[in-house]
């Protein structure tokens, strides 16, 4: 195949297009929507061959290049405090957008037959304790991101604390990161054909027939996405990362639409990364800020559960006062801090909301035929989210690199 010269967010957006329209066409053909998802499982296996080494080298050789400790603590407090801050504006604007638009009113849907499995939330204790990993070996081999991410800081303080012996490992692991970097940008030549494949099989699954009831919550997901980007991510690039707004989404283009066709922050991972550098994030607030992120922090799915919780409350007929409006903002930050960055996570995190604020189950199943809809909506506002992070924290800690125009890798 003669090699485009377009870039590559402009090849993802074609190969999108192209898999919608081939999506259409292809309805009720399964040969074409097992093809599809053929393609499309290949760029998400590929991608997430690299989040383990990757996320890992880079945190030792971070980790491993600071020599005042208290820096990365403060990195730690300043980027957990805007996690918080940012998932319960987004849980806030959920609740009010579905307050005043009412997604559910008037609806009456059969909830006959659906069924959803309860989960209930791990006791503080044990999430505590699991952040521990008793062996390394296997939190890398289950792919487990917080115990790697607390393993390979300890053991790049280890590495510093050799001094002058550690400095071989240290290259080392540096290089390492290196190289997975580049590794990340040769799986992405794959990327416009990846997200042919996933855009094609989405929509041969899901046609327009699954959507139209539902379509109020769809168009409030996707108006509350537009909210947070423009009124709390857009307004934090322009008056605390000092940076172009239209810097900041080109450079953002590439894991945005990642995380929109792969519908898994986990998958857009390494691209976040890279581009989060590239618009300025240091390197050691990157690879610490952005891998945590990536599992605790979801505004997109904070948002989604917002909205939900009324959407759901309407339907039921359950009233839903502002004590208890206040609970959900609780148990979403809780919830979204526990769901992972796959598919259809947010979906199963919901019946801990549910459970809690007595709502029935069903709700959750009722949801659950346009989640992948509403998942292309909520996961780049997560993959955003984390990127924006690291570019906070690098401006707020003097670790900002400020550069000129950067031409796209
Ligand atoms: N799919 C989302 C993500 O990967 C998680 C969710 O389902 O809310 O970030």
């Amino acid at each position: 195949m003669a090699k485009v010269k377009a870039s590559l967010p402009l090849q993802m957006a074609i190969g999108m297009i192209a898999g919608i329209i081939v999506g259409i066409l292809a309805q009720n053909t399964p040969i074409v929507s097992d093809v599809a998802k053929f393609l499309g499982d290949i760029f998400i296996r590929l991608i997430r061959m690299v989040v383990v080494p990757l996320v890992f080298a880079t945190l030792v050789a971070g980790a491993a290049g600071i020599s005042d400790t208290a820096k990365l603590g403060r990195v730690a407090v300043k980027t957990m405090l805007y996690y918080l801050l940012t998932t319960m504006a987004s849980v806030a604007v959920g609740l009010l957008l579905a307050n005043i638009m009412h997604p559910g009113a008037g609806l009456n849907l059969s909830t006959e037959g659906l069924q959803a499995k309860q989960v209930t939330p791990p006791a503080l204790s044990d999430t505590l304790m699991n952040l521990i990993p008793i062996n390394p070996v296997e939190a890398m081999a289950k792919g487990n991101m917080l115990q790697i991410i607390i393993f390979a800081i300890i053991f790049g303080f280890g590495i510093s604390a050799l001094g002058e012996n550690g400095r071989h490992l240290h290259r080392f692991f540096d290089a390492c990161g290196e190289a997975m970097v580049k590794v990340t940008g040769f799986v992405m030549m794959y990327a416009p054909i990846g997200v042919f494949g996933l855009m094609a099989y989405t929509v041969t699954k899901h046609g327009l027939a699954v959507l139209l009831p539902l379509g109020k919550v769809i168009v409030i997901m996707y108006l509350g996405c537009a909210i947070l980007f423009c009124c709390m991510f857009l307004p934090l690039v322009k008056f605390i990362v000092r940076i172009p707004v239209k810097r900041f989404v080109k450079g953002m283009l590439e894991p945005f639409m990642i995380g929109f066709t792969t519908c898994s922050s986990a998958a857009a991972l390494p691209s976040n990364m890279r581009c989060a550098e590239e618009l300025g994030a240091s390197r050691t607030v990157a690879s610490f800020g952005i891998p945590l992120g990536n599992t605790i922090n979801m505004n997109g799915t904070a948002l989604y559960m917002g909205i939900n919780t009324i959407f759901v409350a309407e339907v039921f007929g359950i009233p839903m006062p502002f004590d208890t409006q206040l609970t959900v903002i609780l148990m979403s930050i809780l919830a979204a801090v526990g769901t992972m960055g796959v598919p259809g996570a947010g979906l199963i995190m919901m019946s801990i909301i549910f459970v809690q604020v007595g709502m029935p189950l069903e709700g959750v199943a009722l949801i659950a035929g346009i989640d992948r809809i509403l998942d292309m909506a909520r996961t780049p506002m997560n993959v955003i989210g984390d990127s924006l992070g690291a570019l906070v924290v690098s401006r707020l800690e003097g670790d900002f690199v400020d550069k000129p125009e950067k031409e796209q890798v």
